[in-house]
């Protein structure tokens, strides 16, 4: 069995039994890179996901573990480096630094979405979207492990006491009464299953008060399923969890829980399967979501594989992500033609059960776009775009055409078609709106 959980770090992942098998490279490699980008696996990781006789192209090996590629070859050199002299920490620190803020930390202007409340800016809520809100409980900003493509740790911060999360939610609460168009509540990290069911108890008993009818839904978007089932199973704390879920149900509310799950090797475990049956026994709903990702997901095999056995244990694709720019973006980004024909090769083989599933979609500062093909118009080549979520609601689902670009990867690389100089959403009107959150 593999509980109770234990964690391994740049500081002690010798002492995984595995790794012993890996070669000087690769060691070196987890050496560098990981002085950079941050490192966190655990043991259900290592001892149930991992396939260590295939670990050159193990997808959960690339997914927690650092590899050579993830790096800039400079940069790659410039940490070796040091690290082979011995170099004063100081200095190493400092370089370790510049290249992280060379990496992008924060993407897609995200404080811009920071509302305020009697002038308090609410740090731990974002609002983009009129119907739902962003909550980032300051206990939940760490993970069970450490995803290789993540860039949100700059945001893990340390553990704070209970009184301070009390706190955060009363300010939430406040928005909230404020705000009654607001039909969601998000919870997001980090992780916030990483709480323990009593912290996340004191954040949801609030929103479960009467006056709190306007909301209908509690989201929680997690990789815990993927990174540690057993806690919903083993943990000390497991049915005080699964009570809360039945509790949320039993007093009206939609419980979605928002699962991230990038391969199908996260749905084969015995834990995972029993960990999604009992949460889906509470009422709840299971939704899945991932990015697309070179060297671990982008063949569309391998995406038809996901959604089915999704369905099959009863949880509802919901959204496949382009890779965000940031981080060790470069190892995992693809071209977004190259991910529409993932998408598109993969959703044609599925029964429609399946295609509850929308994508490839990009997070960026206008709102979520979806990539809805490749198409030839009048002789010009076009991506057709629509925004699936937008900063100004009037932009939802209206097509529009960008000229195609092989290479782009992300939508601040793509230009308007048809020798137009600005896409819709940024001409005159529009382009004022976006400057501020709407809710009409
Ligand atoms: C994705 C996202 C949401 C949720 O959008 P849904 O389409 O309702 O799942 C909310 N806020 C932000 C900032 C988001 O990026
Ligand atoms: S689980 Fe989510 S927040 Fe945590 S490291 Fe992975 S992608 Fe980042």
């Amino acid at each position: 069995m593999t509980n109770p959980f234990k964690t391994y770090t740049l500081h002690n992942y010798k002492t995984i039994p595995q790794i012993a098998a890996l070669s000087d490279e690769m060691i070196e490699a987890i050496e560098v890179v990981g002085r950079v980008l941050p490192f966190k696996t655990n043991n259900y990781v290592i001892n149930e996901l991992i396939d260590w006789t295939h670990i050159d192209n193990d997808p959960i090996f690339t997914l927690t573990f650092p590899r050579k590629g993830m790096l800039e070859r400079r940069d790659y050199n410039v940490v070796k480096k040091l690290l082979d002299k011995g170099a004063d920490q100081e200095i190493l620190d400092k370089k370790i630094r510049e290249i992280r803020m060379g990496l992008n930390p924060n993407p897609a202007g995200q404080e811009h979405n920071i509302p305020e409340v009697d002038n308090i800016k609410l740090k731990g809520v974002q609002h983009k979207y009129a119907e739902t809100v962003l909550f980032f409980p300051s206990q939940g900003q760490t993970c069970h492990a450490f995803c290789s493509f993540c860039f949100r740790w700059p945001q893990f911060s340390g553990m704070l006491n209970l009184k301070f999360a009390m706190k955060e939610v009363d300010l939430l609460a406040q928005y909230l009464l404020k705000n009654d168009k607001v039909t969601d509540v998000l919870f997001t990290g980090g992780d916030p299953m990483t709480m323990s069911a009593g912290v996340l108890a004191s954040y949801i008993n609030v929103l479960l008060q009467p006056e709190f009818r306007n909301i209908h839904t509690i989201r929680i978007g997690t990789k815990v399923l993927s990174y540690w089932p057993y806690r919903f199973t083993k943990d000390k704390d497991c049915d005080e969890l699964l009570a809360l879920f039945e509790k949320i149900v039993k007093e009206g509310k939609n419980l979605a829980i928002q699962a991230h799950f990038s391969h199908p090797v996260e749905l084969k475990t015995d834990a995972v399967k029993e960990a999604i049956k009992k949460i889906k026994a509470t009422g709840a709903q299971i939704r899945t979501q991932s990015p697309v990702l070179k060297n671990i997901n982008d063949k569309p095999e391998i995406w038809a594989e996901l959604w089915r056995r999704q369905v099959d244990l009863g949880c509802i694709p919901y959204y496949m992500f382009v890779a965000r720019d940031t981080g060790a973006k470069r190892y995992f980004e693809l071209p977004l033609d190259k991910c529409w024909n993932i998408f598109r090769r993969a959703y044609r083989q599925v029964s429609g059960l399946c295609r509850t599933v929308r994508g490839p979609s990009m997070s960026c500062e206008p709102g979520k776009i979806q990539v809805l093909g490749v198409q030839e118009v009048k002789g010009e080549k076009v991506y057709v775009l629509r925004f699936l979520q937008g900063r100004n609601a009037k932009w939802v689902n209206i097509p529009f055409f960008a000229k195609y670009n092989p290479k782009a990867t992300w939508f601040d690389q793509l230009e308007p078609a048809f020798g137009e100089e600005k896409f819709f959403f940024e001409k005159g009107k529009e382009r004022s709106k976006a400057n501020k959150i709407l809710f009409e």
